[in-house]
């Protein structure tokens, strides 16, 4: 995007890029709408595992939802939906 502004690029140009940009964290927000709605179970220790979602464009990544040991990240064992 940036890339699209500094080469002169006409308006039209660096609005595509913007409207891509907003598009592809709409995709995001969407994926990790679905994402929230799963409560797995660490198979290590048998705490409740759920997504947190990411900040921005960041991904979010599985956690545990209670205190657990730092040392481990959570292994998934099936579960459903909440
Ligand atoms: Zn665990």
């Amino acid at each position: 995007m940036d890339e699209a502004r500094d080469s002169g690029s006409p308006a039209p140009v660096v609005a595509a890029a913007r409207r891509m940009h907003s598009d592809l964290l709409r995709t995001k927000h969407a994926a990790e709408d679905v994402l929230v709605a799963f409560v797995l179970d660490c198979s290590r220790c048998d705490r409740r595992v759920h997504w947190v979602p990411g900040e921005g464009c960041e991904l979010g990544r599985w956690a545990h939802s209670e205190p657990a040991p730092k040392d481990h990240w959570p292994r998934l064992r099936g579960g459903g939906l909440k």
